[in-house]
């Protein structure tokens, strides 16, 4: 079978035609949040639906922590410990270096979260995560409540601050920043229930703060859930029939395809340079001709 669709002649040569598509792992509900972990060599994903964290290793499969409050996004911070976003306990969480687990966020302005979704570190130690509603929506992923707040992109400081800096969007879900961090890019899956296509939206970052709000690119076939960047600033999106990679003008370059709906992607491995996929039940690989943005 074909594993890319080049649309863009430059994306020929992102891709080699001798670096398969591999499913590595299979038989969960609905996966999503990888993280790469260099010096552990494994990678971290959520089985959501199965309030459970895994960890991949090239032996094997095993579990890293259940119940996991029904995390959906990781990352690593500057330090390189383990940032999620719980929707069960709807938080965001650190994972410190002795095991213990501390709460960077849970709510705000005296209401509590809905269900952190995703999440990225800036350069200046900044957590920003998205705040959509889909995890009290119902018990699959978390447990059916209330929404107290608006589905919003915060902010918070290394001081502690939490701050709301998007709050105009309908359904905040996976998010970037560019190389140099003058762009954030943002995906809204709000309508992810209706027939429309989803969009990518970029900011420019301005004294900090995302400015100048823009659709950036529309996926289709929809949805874009999880974004990344690689060192030439090209965007990588989750999209239903795999994974697209957009210019950084916001055109389609071309599409590694994917045989299950993409949720989750992240960049890993010895170069920064194979892709995890995270896909409904399934996690998939591929080594790319780029190199990710994968901090620490
Ligand atoms: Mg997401």
């Amino acid at each position: 079978m074909a594993f890319f669709e080049v649309v863009d002649p430059r994306f020929g040569s992102f891709v080699m035609g001798n670096a398969p598509v591999k499913q590595i792992a299979t038989g969960f509900d609905w996966v999503e949040g990888p993280v790469w972990f260099g010096d552990a060599g494994c990678l971290l994903f959520s089985d959501i639906p199965n309030n459970r964290i895994l960890r991949w290793t090239e032996e094997g499969l095993t579990t890293f922590r259940a119940p996991s409050n029904y995390t959906n996004g990781h990352t690593r911070d500057r330090q390189g410990r383990l940032i999620s976003c719980e929707h069960g306990t709807r938080r965001v969480t650190r994972t410190e270096w002795d095991g213990s687990i501390t709460v960077i966020a849970d709510g705000y302005q005296g209401k509590r979260l809905n269900s952190p979704n995703d999440v990225i570190v800036a350069a200046d130690g900044a957590i920003w995560f998205t705040d959509p509603h889909y995890g009290i929506m119902t018990d699959y992923e978390g447990f059916q409540a209330e929404q107290e707040l608006p589905c919003s992109v915060y902010r918070v400081d290394p001081n502690g601050a939490i701050e709301a800096v998007i709050t105009d969007m309908a359904c905040p879900n996976g998010l970037a920043f560019s190389p140099d961090e003058s762009r954030l890019y943002v995906a809204d899956t709000g309508r992810m229930f209706h027939a429309d296509p989803q969009h990518i939206r970029v900011f420019d970052m301005v004294d900090g703060r995302p400015r100048n709000s823009r659709i950036f690119h529309t996926i289709a076939p929809g949805c874009a859930d999880g974004i990344r960047i690689d060192t030439d600033g090209n965007l990588w999106s989750s999209a239903r029939d795999g994974v697209h990679c957009l210019a950084p003008e916001g055109h389609l370059m071309g599409k590694i395809l994917v045989p299950e709906v993409v949720s989750n992607l992240c960049f890993g491995g010895r170069a920064k340079h194979r892709l995890f996929i995270t896909a409904t039940t399934s996690v998939y690989s591929v080594i790319l001709n780029r190199q990710g943005i994968q901090r620490p």
